[in-house]
């Protein structure tokens, strides 16, 4: 089938507007008129420069996010590695600027700089005090925690939440936050991390999380909704997302981080005294922002590509003020109406999430009861692939259907799938 027939819902990697890929075709020949191709230039060429210039530019004034120096600006970094290396990346991180925080407060205590006391305290207060919060909602921040647990060790990991223990052994809630145990006093605490949309369960907060950004510093995976909706950046200490899903091609992966974290960090001496982790510099935030994402070679294509889908989303914004991701947010909210419509509407599909958690990026659902819901879901994707309405399957670990809503698919495509939906629910009854 021509491209133009075929929907495609899969949840990553994921659809990318066609204009952008016919224009890629082109500088994958030639880029710039250079007689080279995008692929074949040095990421440290004048033109690999610029693009990253106008690719963090287009970002920051999607999400309105602060880029001035001083402390309360943030950096746009390019790592590879994908939203698991960001797992482990924030680990190490937060680690090293929880230890060099405590250092510092533990000289001011001693009053002396005496290597061995002062060494002696930190060991003791990382044993009782350092911990690392996860408000684990899904399969991708149960994963982290699970990363983080073979890092530093599970001791040095607080679950705040497991929404599976109040759901019956599945994800599909947030728990109201009176439930969440935050590690009780912040200082002790590294970071609280959340997984913004879980694109194998379809959970995603509705809002930020009723945390103090004051107090503990935030840390938030976007991996399937980054660009999807806006951000109060301000409140984060770090964001972070592959570019594959709404954003790209795979291969990048996209952090905002706060100036004031990339600065006071232990040493890998001391942290190796201590066993804690040391990450490999590929990871290291202070060492890829102080490179300009350039320090080792940066798949300049993929940056071009997330960039090409930035500069088409900043052409749809109407708005002249506020970020301009605003429209963009619109639409997918729209979209994502148009689709949970048709599947409230009939009983015979059961969305799997709780509505006030629902995902407008993933929407995850089962069709039919215990009994007829395997010949009803083959139905089901057998008819949707005969409409050419791809990738509707749900992940293995949860079964049923899933539609993923990212921003390249268009609402022509969406209302077609709907018109599926319903068709299909009135051939139930
Ligand atoms: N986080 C989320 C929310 C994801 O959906 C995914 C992948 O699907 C990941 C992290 C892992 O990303 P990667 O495969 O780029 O490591």
């Amino acid at each position: 089938p021509s491209r133009e027939s075929v929907s495609y819902f899969g949840a990553g990697p994921a659809p990318l507007p066609t204009a952008v890929l016919e224009k890629a075709s082109q500088v994958l020949l030639n880029y710039n008129d250079c007689g080279i191709g995008i692929t074949e230039i040095s990421h440290r060429s004048a033109d690999a420069e610029n693009i990253l210039k106008d690719t963090k530019s287009a970002l920051a004034q999607l999400l309105d996010i602060p880029t001035q120096e001083g402390p309360d600006g943030y950096k746009i970094i390019f790592l590879q590695g994908g939203g698991s290396g960001e797992f482990s990346a924030s680990v190490y991180h937060m680690t090293a600027l929880w230890v060099e925080k405590r250092r510092l407060e533990i000289v001011k205590e001693l009053g002396s700089e005496d290597d061995t006391k002062v060494f002696e305290a930190l060991r003791k207060a990382v044993d009782e005090e350092f911990k690392l919060d996860y408000l684990v909602t899904g399969s991708w921040s149960l994963k982290a925690s699970q990363e983080a647990a073979r890092l530093v060790g599970a001791n040095h990991v607080n679950v705040a939440i497991d929404s599976r223990k109040s759901n019956n052994g599945k994800f599909g809630t947030i728990p109201d936050e009176s439930k969440w145990s935050l590690t009780p006093n912040p200082a002790h605490s590294g970071m609280v991390y959340f997984c913004d949309n879980e694109t194998v369960d379809g959970v995603e907060f509705p809002a930020f999380p009723k945390v103090d950004a004051d107090e503990y510093n935030i840390i938030a995976d976007m991996s399937s909704n980054f660009l999807s909706r806006k951000v109060d950046v301000k409140k984060y200490a770090a964001i972070f997302g592959g570019a594959q899903k709404n954003v790209g091609t795979t291969g990048i992966t996209i952090a905002i981080i706060k100036n004031s974290l990339l600065t006071q960090l232990a040493k890998p001496d001391l942290l190796r005294k201590l066993n804690l982790p040391v990450g490999p510099v590929v990871l290291d935030w202070p060492t890829i922002a102080k490179n300009n994402s350039l320090y080792n070679t940066l798949p300049i294509f993929d940056v071009w590509i997330a960039g090409q889908v930035m500069q088409s989303l900043l052409s749809k914004a109407t708005s002249s003020s506020g970020p301009k991701i605003a429209t963009q947010q619109a639409e997918s909210e729209h979209k994502a109406a148009l689709l949970y419509g048709v599947l409230d509407k009939y009983s015979v599909f059961n969305v799997v999430p709780d509505k006030s958690v629902r995902s407008k990026m993933n929407i995850c659902f089962r069709i039919g009861g215990e009994s007829d819901r395997d010949d009803k879901e083959k139905k089901f994707l057998a008819g949707a692939n005969e409409r050419l309405l791809m990738g509707c399957k749900g992940h293995r670990s949860v079964g049923g259907c899933r539609i993923s809503n990212y921003n390249a698919v268009s609402v022509e495509k969406v209302e077609k799938l709907a018109k599926w939906l319903e068709e299909f629910a009135q051939q139930q009854q």
